[in-house]
C-alpha cells in the first residue's frame, strides 16, 4: 500500500546499501542483520565478522568475500568503521549488484559535496588518512578507483550515512540508505528514521498532507540544542544553513537560553536574545534587570555548558561516580538561575538521572526524571523515541519504587508512543510490555490484599 502520510504510517522502510556494525559490539550483534545473539558464528576467514546464521553470513558473502581477504591482509590489525564502510562502498559499486531502493534511488544520484569537503581542513585530513589506509587495507585484492572519484565516495559517505540504533536509541552501527538520504532535516520534524535491526524504518509522527518524499522531514541531529548550536552543527557537518520553522521561530529559540524570572513569586521566563539581551519576563513583563544580575545568570549558563561537556567526557570512559557528584553540585549552582525550560538545565538533568541510575540511587534518580519529562516532550514532541523512552525509564524506576499508579501511567503512555514511532512487532514494545504486565500483576495483587 502506497503511504498517504497518516500519523503512525511507515513512510519507507528500507535495506541498507552498505553497513557496518560499530566495532565495540563485535561479537554481540550479528555483523549482517544487526539482531543481539548468543550464538554468534565467527567467519572462519577472517575471524573478524560474526553470523547470527548461515542465511545472514550467505547474504553477506558476495560484499563479504573481498572484505574478508583485505581484513586478513591487516590482521591483527583492524580497520576503523569509516574505513570499513568505505571500503564495503567500493565493493558494493564494483560488483554492480541490483538494489532495491523504494524510491528508486542509486548511488550515483547522491550529493557529493566535494568542493565543501576540499575547503575542509578538517575532512581533507580525514580523506588522507583514510587513502593511505584504504591502500594498506585492499593491497592486491581490489584495484582502488582514482583519488578523485574515492573523494566522491568519501564525500557522500560523510554527508549521508546514519548512525543506526538499537531499540533504546544506543549507536550500533552506520549505513548508507539511498532513499533514506532523499529526506531533508528539519529542527521541526515531522517524522523520525528508526530501526529494526539494520533496515531503517521512517515513521510519521504526525500528519503529513498530500504525502510526498520531499514533504518529510527528520532531524538530523538530537533536537535538545540552541539555534546557534544547531546552526553551527548542520553547517559543519551538512554543508546548509538551516531555517526551519524552528530555526526562523523566536520565542522557541529564546526559551531554550531562559533565566527563573528574579521576581518574588513569579514563575516566568526571561529569555535570552542570540545578541544576548535579557527580554522582559514571560509573566510577569519585568524588563529591568541589573548588569550584576545578568553577568552573573550568563556566568551560570556558560558554566552549566562548559560542565556538560567535561561530563559528556567522563561518560564516554563509564565513570559515572564523578558524573554523579558533578551533576549534583551543578543542579545546586544552577538551581535558581536557569529556568526549567532552558536547555542545558534539561541537559543537566538527563545526564543527572542517567548517572543516578548508574549509581543505584533511585529515588534521586526518578526525581530528576520525572522532574525533566514536560521538557523533554516540549523539545522532542510527543512522538519521538527520545521522550518515549525517558517515559519508559522513569516508569521503570517509579515502578521499582513500588508507585504503582503513578507508574501505569508512565508505562501505558510510553507504550502508546511505541506502538505508533516502532510498531508493535519491535522488541521495545514487547520489553514495555513485560513491565506493563508486571505493574498490572502487582496492583491487582494489592487489590486482592485490600
Ligand atoms: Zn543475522
Ligand atoms: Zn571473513
Ligand atoms: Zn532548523
Ligand atoms: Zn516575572
Amino acid at each position: 500500500m502506497e503511504p498517504t502520510g497518516k500519523l503512525g504510517e511507515h513512510l519507507l522502510e528500507e535495506e541498507p546499501y552498505c553497513h557496518v556494525l560499530l566495532q565495540k559490539h563485535k561479537g554481540t550483534f550479528c555483523d549482517r542483520c544487526f539482531s543481539r545473539c548468543d550464538t554468534l558464528k565467527k567467519c572462519a576467514g577472517c575471524g573478524s565478522l560474526w553470523y547470527c546464521g548461515k542465511s545472514c553470513q550467505k547474504r553477506d558473502w558476495t560484499v563479504h568475500k573481498l572484505e574478508c581477504k583485505c581484513l586478513k591482509q591487516v590482521l591483527p590489525k583492524i580497520p576503523t568503521d569509516s574505513v570499513r564502510l568505505m571500503l564495503r562502498i567500493i565493493i558494493t559499486k564494483q560488483l554492480d549488484l541490483p538494489m532495491n531502493s523504494p524510491w528508486s534511488r542509486t548511488f550515483d544520484d547522491l550529493m557529493t559535496h566535494v568542493d565543501e569537503v576540499r575547503l575542509d581542513s578538517e575532512r581533507s585530513e580525514q580523506f588522507t588518512k583514510m587513502l593511505y589506509t584504504l591502500n594498506e587495507y585492499t593491497g592486491d585484492v581490489i584495484t582502488l578507483p582514482s583519488s578523485s572519484e574515492l573523494l566522491e565516495i568519501f564525500g557522500k559517505m560523510v554527508i549521508n550515512s546514519f548512525t543506526i540504533s538499537d531499540g533504546e536509541l544506543n549507536d550500533v552501527g552506520t549505513g548508507i540508505y539511498l532513499s533514506g538520504s532523499m529526506l531533508d532535516h528539519s529542527c521541526k520534524p515531522n517524522a523520525v528514521a528508526i530501526f529494526h535491526g539494520c533496515t531503517l524504518v521512517v515513521t510519521a509522527t504526525e500528519r503529513i498532507e498530500n504525502f510526498s518524499p520531499n514533504k518529510v522531514f527528520i532531524s538530523y541531529i538530537d533536537q535538545l540544542a540552541t539555534y546557534k548550536e544547531r546552526q553551527t552543527l548542520l553547517k559543519q557537518q551538512y554543508y546548509f544553513d538551516c531555517k526551519c520553522d524552528r530555526c526562523t521561530d523566536n520565542d522557541y529559540n529564546t526559551l531554550m537560553r531562559s533565566f527563573k524570572c528574579p521576581e518574588r513569586n513569579c514563575d516566568g521566563a526571561v529569555c535570552l536574545s542570540e545578541g544576548n539581551e535579557f527580554l522582559a519576563c514571560r509573566k510577569c513583563g519585568v524588563k529591568e534587570f541589573s548588569t550584576v544580575l545578568k553577568s552573573g545568570a550568563l556566568k551560570v549558563q556558560e558554566n552549566c555548558k562548559t560542565k556538560l561537556n567535561e561530563m559528556e567526557e567522563m561518560v564516554k570512559s563509564s565513570d559515572w561516580k564523578k558524573v554523579y557528584e558533578m551533576s549534583k553540585t551543578l543542579i545546586q549552582e544552577t538551581r535558581d538561575v536557569l529556568h526549567p525550560m532552558n536547555v542545558y538545565n534539561v541537559k543537566l538533568l538527563n545526564k543527572a538521572f542517567d548517572a543516578a541510575v548508574n549509581e543505584e540511587e533511585w529515588t534521586k534518580a526518578c526525581k530528576y526524571g520525572e522532574k525533566n519529562l514536560d521538557q523533554c516532550r516540549y523539545y522532542y514532541s510527543k512522538y519521538s523515541p527520545h521522550y518515549a523512552l525517558e517515559l519508559f525509564k522513569v516508569g521503570k524506576l517509579v515502578l521499582y519504587l513500588q508507585n504503582l499508579e503513578t507508574a501505569l501511567r508512565y508505562l501505558t503512555e510510553a507504550q502508546d508512543i511505541i506502538a505508533v514511532v516502532y510498531g508493535t512487532n519491535h522488541e521495545l514494545y514487547n520489553n514495555v510490555n513485560l513491565f506493563m504486565n508486571q505493574c498490572k500483576d502487582e496492583l491487582r495483587c494489592n487489590g486482592d490484599k485490600a
